[in-house]
């Protein structure tokens, strides 16, 4: 027998063994997601012991070396456990910016002693990250950015403000982007920095989206001491690292899970459709929005499809190049594509978005095509792909 014959038997005695039976097929009572943090509650028994169990054995980050609180498993490992939990029905629902974002970037530039500090603290789901990137003033020209880190002795002293700070409320720690010089040109005067946002002077104060959700902050450091000792990479070299991390995180964008879906999105197009026509069964009555929905659900499939085999071809823990540019430009506009038809097909249901005498699945319809908006901006937008793409990835001139 093979040796991966041999671990895919033994992956599946594990499962047997330690995923309890709630956990897993169509109706387990899995979370899509579950973020981490301190402030995290599993209140079912049955997901926290499943949680535990797959933290002792490192297989919420099975790909990530066994010492930093991973599985130590190769690339076809990996695919095969994954494979084995689809197989029964479950996942692992840990999912975090440090395990999709900042854990690559501290595995390929951080000392020995940050990664033993931070990486395990991500795999079991301890500490939920977030990301101090955007200023006001600097979003697509990000290495125009303000705020400031001057040295003092064994730290540095943080001064500024972040927007649109995704869970910056809500999260143990943010990873920032600081001007350490600023008489450098723009790009080498910026250091990496990881923030206790319990530090003394860390405020965040969240922002109400058109949405009514809230899904982020404008985050305020006000002489924030840093131990010089959390700073990534040397000083004014954070670009490098700015720059690794954003490619995780568009390779994250890509084909991430992304947001859990919620009510409606549940439900396919063509329910959707079946529901609101009241066509319960047979070809439904209008032939443009038949053509229109299986337009859109083979481009979804197409899309999966080409994003699976670059997936199979990319290296563990790599993300993929300046081409993960070309997926989340595709998926996000795919993403609004798919949203507006849905809010079509969902007629007069698709005008509400609060109110108890409407039905809560049209209603987080039209909360998701809302928030659809943003996906052409978050991660970068969709201009910034294009030159990217132009640049990166065609060598076209500037
Ligand atoms: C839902 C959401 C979550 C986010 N989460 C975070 C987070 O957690 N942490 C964080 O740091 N940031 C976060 N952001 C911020 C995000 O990274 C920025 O919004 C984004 O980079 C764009 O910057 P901006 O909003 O300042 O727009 P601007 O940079 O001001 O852009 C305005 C417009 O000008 C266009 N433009 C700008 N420059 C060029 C150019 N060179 N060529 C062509 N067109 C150009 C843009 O495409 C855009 O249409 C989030 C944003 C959203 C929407």
């Amino acid at each position: 027998m093979s040796d991966l014959n041999t671990f895919r038997q033994e992956t599946r005695a594990w499962l047997n063994e330690n995923c309890p039976a709630s956990c897993q097929g169509d109706d387990n009572i899995l979370p899509d997601i579950l973020w981490g943090g301190r402030r995290q509650k599993i209140d079912e028994p049955d997901v926290q012991l499943w949680m535990d169990r797959l933290v002792a054995q490192g297989w919420t980050i099975p790909g990530w070396p066994k010492e930093y609180g991973g599985g130590g498993l190769s690339d076809d490992e990996s695919k095969v456990l994954a494979e084995e939990m689809s197989a029964i029905g479950t996942h692992s629902p840990l999912y975090s910016f440090g395990i999709s974002m900042l854990g690559p970037a501290l595995l390929e530039y951080a000392t020995e002693e940050q990664k033993r500090e931070h990486l395990p603290r991500i795999a079991s789901g301890e500490i939920r990250w977030c990301q101090g990137y955007s200023e006001p003033g600097s979003g697509s020209d990000l290495a125009s950015l303000q705020c400031k880190a001057v040295k003092d002795g064994d730290d540095y002293v943080v001064t500024g403000q972040k927007v649109w700070t995704s869970t910056a409320d809500v999260s143990d720690w943010i990873f920032c982007l600081v001007r350490t010089d600023s008489d450098a040109p723009k790009h080498e005067g910026i250091s990496f920095l990881l923030i206790d946002m319990e530090s003394e002077g860390v405020s965040a104060r969240p922002i109400v989206l058109l949405s009514g959700a809230s899904p982020f902050c404008e985050t305020f450091f006000d002489g924030v001491r840093v131990p010089i000792a959390n700073r990534v990479h040397e000083e004014n070299k954070g670009w490098s690292v700015a720059k690794a991390l954003l490619l995780h995180e568009r390779t994250m964008l890509a084909g991430g899970p992304g947001r859990a879906s919620t009510g409606d999105q549940k439900r396919t197009l063509l329910q959707v459709a079946r529901d609101s026509m009241n066509a319960p069964t047979g070809p439904l009555p209008d032939k443009a929005v038949r053509a229109e929905i299986a337009q859109t659900e083979m481009d979804q499939m197409c899309y999966a499809a080409t994003l699976q085999k670059v997936q199979d071809a990319a290296k563990a823990g790599k993300g993929m190049g300046p081409e993960g540019s070309m997926f989340k430009l595709y998926l996000s506009e795919l993403g609004q594509r798919s949203a507006d038809l849905r809010q079509r097909l969902n007629g007069a249901d698709g005008l509400i978005w609060d109110g108890d005498e409407f039905h809560p699945e049209a209603k987080e319809s039209t909360r998701e095509w809302l928030y659809s908006r943003a996906s052409t901006i978050l991660g970068g937008t969709s201009e910034i792909q294009l030159n990217i793409i132009t640049k990166r990835v065609l060598g076209l001139p500037e």
